[in-house]
């Protein structure tokens, strides 16, 4: 499964990475002011959050396993 990292020592709560993912898988805690990932498994791995973040305080981690498309299946090219 994808994985959403959040550094909350980083984090300075400025909601952007929840305002990026235009999938519900980030979802705003508003007592602490942090995001809560909710929904990693349905992470389409866009990396907005992470992009978008002005503290690097988020990570996202693609998980390549779960690719749709067999890795050994790809050929070698001469
Ligand atoms: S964009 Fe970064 S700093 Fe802003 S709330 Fe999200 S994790 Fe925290
Ligand atoms: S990578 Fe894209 S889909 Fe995944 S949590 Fe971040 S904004 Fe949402």
């Amino acid at each position: 499964m994808n994985r959403i990292i959040v550094n909350e020592d980083l984090c300075i709560g400025c909601k952007i990475c929840f305002k990026s993912c235009f999938i519900d898988v980030i979802k705003w805690d508003d007592e602490k002011r942090k995001p809560v990932i909710k929904y990693p498994e349905e992470c389409v791995q866009c990396g907005f959050c992470e992009i978008n973040c002005p503290k690097r305080a988020l990570k996202m981690e693609p998980d390549y396993d779960a690719y749709m498309f067999p890795r050994n299946n790809i050929f070698e090219m001469d």
